[in-house]
């Protein structure tokens, strides 16, 4: 696998606080990358990882997931870690599945769940 150089990183609300732990205990993995985020998540994790350069965008359901969407489209985000919550149901649904869609139209690493993402970022995973 290439080097990848761009992570982009989303949850869903009842998974924030496992997406801000799962940062912390990848913050040196993810600084090597760039990271982008939804706004919400993308500030939880700053807070977790001050450290980090996070690119925040607007929170998903005002557009955030469709942003994600676009920049898998133009190549400027090559591995989704979206922790998902499959138990409420979520206005922005479509944006979702259509990111979910896009990430799978042009193949790059998506993890949905914690267990996924843990094997993502296992040391060697992501190539150099
Ligand atoms: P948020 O968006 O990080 O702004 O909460 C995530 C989502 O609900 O898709």
């Amino acid at each position: 696998m290439t080097a990848l150089k761009c992570i982009a990183l989303i949850a869903h609300d009842q998974k924030k606080d496992d997406m801000a732990e799962f940062a912390r205990r990848h913050e040196a993995e993810l600084s090597r990358r760039r990271i982008v985020a939804t706004g919400t998540t993308g500030g939880r994790i700053k807070e977790a990882c001050p450290s980090l350069d996070v690119t925040r965008l607007k929170s998903g359901p005002l557009g955030g997931d469709q942003q994600i969407g676009a920049m898998i489209a133009t190549g400027e985000v090559d591995m989704l870690i979206f922790f998902v919550d499959p138990l409420t149901s979520m206005p922005h649904d479509v944006d979702v599945k259509a990111l979910m869609r896009l990430a799978t139209v042009y193949d790059i690493p998506m993890a949905l769940n914690r267990a996924t993402a843990e094997i993502l970022l296992t040391p060697g995973a992501l190539g150099a």
